[in-house]
């Protein structure tokens, strides 16, 4: 068997399309396009590629999007100055810090820029005012990686409800909002984290796995029933030759551009995986794009809020 693979990219450029009307309405009312506004903080180049293709996709779509760019050496009261400049400009109706914050703002750091992001301007959904929200079944802004993967699902025509949805991961942007999305969509849900035990033998009563670890190919075959659709929510660069041997058989185009380029993006599921799920994600063009379409939903959400009477 192989497994269907779930087009992230036609999905994700099928709802931008879905949001141009609605933007150009906005922009015609309000005498502007919908506003969004970005602090970049230091120089992690992954942080850098995410937020050049947040930026592209804005503008693409008929936002307006400015980007703040502060050095590695920025004080805590430098990014919160920049993230309240933001929450009291009229023309910007998202805020986004990319994360991860350089560690030596320590580690309380992203907790109170998300505690200061105005919740009306909150496009990631991290500050504690939507997380509540989402856990009420309220939320307007919600985080954007889970709400992409249930679009999906639902797009793809893969029930969720009933469903024994089984997540690998409990980070507060991933996994906790993914719990809570797929609970309120009436699956049975099951968390998982570095402590649970038998983690294979729980993950393969799953209808829907979900993985967001953070671990190249750490979801083998063991981990999953056959026919389950196993989301792969995980973005690793391998540049080991050791680990790149261990996922792709040699000759593989996934090999040959590793071995042409030194380095090859993984997701934490095993390709071999594909020979037992009913469907699947692919790393890239899966999750990925999914969640910046999730984050222009957002900020045009946010938009329309604001100038709602
Ligand atoms: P994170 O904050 O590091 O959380 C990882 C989670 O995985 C933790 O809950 C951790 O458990 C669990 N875990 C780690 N090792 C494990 C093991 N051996 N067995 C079971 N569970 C284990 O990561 P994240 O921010 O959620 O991101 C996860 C992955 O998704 C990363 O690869 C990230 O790059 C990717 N990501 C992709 C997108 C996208 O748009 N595609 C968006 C966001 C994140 P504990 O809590 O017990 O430590």
């Amino acid at each position: 068997m192989s497994a269907r693979l779930l087009d992230g990219t036609a999905v994700a450029t099928a709802i931008r399309d879905e949001l141009r009307p609605r933007i150009a309405a906005f922009t015609a009312r309000a005498g502007r396009p919908p506003g969004l506004g970005i602090v970049l903080v230091g120089d992690d180049p992954a942080s850098q590629v995410y937020v050049r293709n947040k930026i592209k996709s804005g503008r693409e779509v008929g936002f307006s999007v400015d980007l703040q760019t502060l050095p590695a050496s920025a004080t805590l009261d430098d990014v919160l100055g920049e993230v309240r400049r933001l929450n009291a400009s009229d023309r910007h109706d998202g805020i986004l810090v990319q994360s991860p914050l350089p560690p030596a703002l320590g580690d309380a750091a992203e907790r109170i820029v998300f505690d200061t992001i105005d919740p009306a301007k909150d496009v990631d959904g991290f500050s504690p005012v939507n997380v509540g929200y989402l856990v009420q079944k309220r939320a307007r802004l919600m985080a954007c990686t889970p709400a992409g993967i249930i679009e999906l699902l639902d797009r793809a025509g893969l029930a969720i409800s009933g469903r024994h949805a089984v997540v690998i991961g409990r980070s507060d942007i991933v996994g906790k909002p993914m719990a809570l999305l797929l609970l309120h969509r009436d699956a049975t849900v099951t968390v998982c984290h570095s402590r649970t035990r038998d983690l294979p033998g729980v993950a393969a009563q799953a209808d829907i796995l979900v993985a967001a670890i953070g671990r190249a190919g750490f979801v083998t075959r063991a981990f999953v029933k056959p026919g389950a659709t196993v989301i792969d929510v995980g973005m690793n660069r391998v540049d080991d030759a050791a680990t790149a041997a261990r996922l792709f058989t040699p000759g593989s185009p996934r090999r040959a551009t590793f071995e042409k380029t030194g380095s090859v993006l993984v997701g934490d599921v095993h390709p071999e995986v594909a020979e037992v799920a009913g469907a699947l994600t692919p790393v890239p063009g899966g999750v990925g794009p999914l969640t910046i379409a999730m984050l222009m939903r957002n900020t045009l959400r946010a938009a329309e809020d604001r100038l709602a009477p």
